[in-house]
């Protein structure tokens, strides 16, 4: 797991920084960068995580991702073998530190107040937010609880990206904006 913001993909670096340096200046939030790429064996890691060794679910309190290795957002490499994410965890830090809502945290309605006002602010430079999922624009509604998971894939798929990247190809041929 990696939180270096060199292992997003060149395409989400500058969407990633325009976001923090927005959140900082229209809301006063501090954003942390706690997460970017994710190697196959830690998304199998997190894909286990309240599933029996078959991969059924057999805890659902307990599952973190429906992502099999490879098929998340956080794992995309280069040709090279270099990260490429483009997907990152992005959480409000509280002026003494502390992060709110990483991990199993319960969120106040103050908290969830600051992650609304944060929400918003990442949609408008047209990622996806893990508190819209269905992307109707009507955030933390039932399951879209992952509150700092953001993805940047404007106009296409997964599996297209894999297949440019694949080639060594430019993922921005592929962006429709
Ligand atoms: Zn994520």
């Amino acid at each position: 797991m990696s939180r270096k913001v060199e292992h997003l993909h060149p395409l989400m670096r500058p969407i990633v920084a325009a976001f923090i340096a927005t959140a900082w200046t229209r809301v006063g939030v501090r954003l942390k960068l706690i997460e970017t790429w994710r190697d196959n064996t830690k998304q199998r890691e997190h894909w286990m995580k309240g599933r029996d060794e078959h991969g059924r679910i057999i805890n659902k309190k307990r599952v973190v991702t429906h992502k099999r290795p490879g098929d998340s957002w956080h794992n995309l490499q280069l040709k090279s073998g270099a990260p490429a994410s483009l997907a990152a965890h992005l959480v409000p830090e509280l002026p003494g530190g502390g992060l709110i809502g990483y991990g199993n945290s319960q969120l106040g309605k103050p908290e969830l107040a600051i992650y609304r006002a944060v929400v918003y602010i990442g949609l408008s430079f047209g990622m996806r937010s893990g508190a819209d999922w269905d992307e109707d624009g009507k955030i933390m509604e039932h399951g879209e609880d992952d509150l700092g998971h953001w993805e940047y894939h404007p106009g296409f798929h997964l599996a297209e990206a894999k297949a440019v990247l694949a080639k060594g190809d430019d993922l921005a041929s592929l962006v429709i904006t």
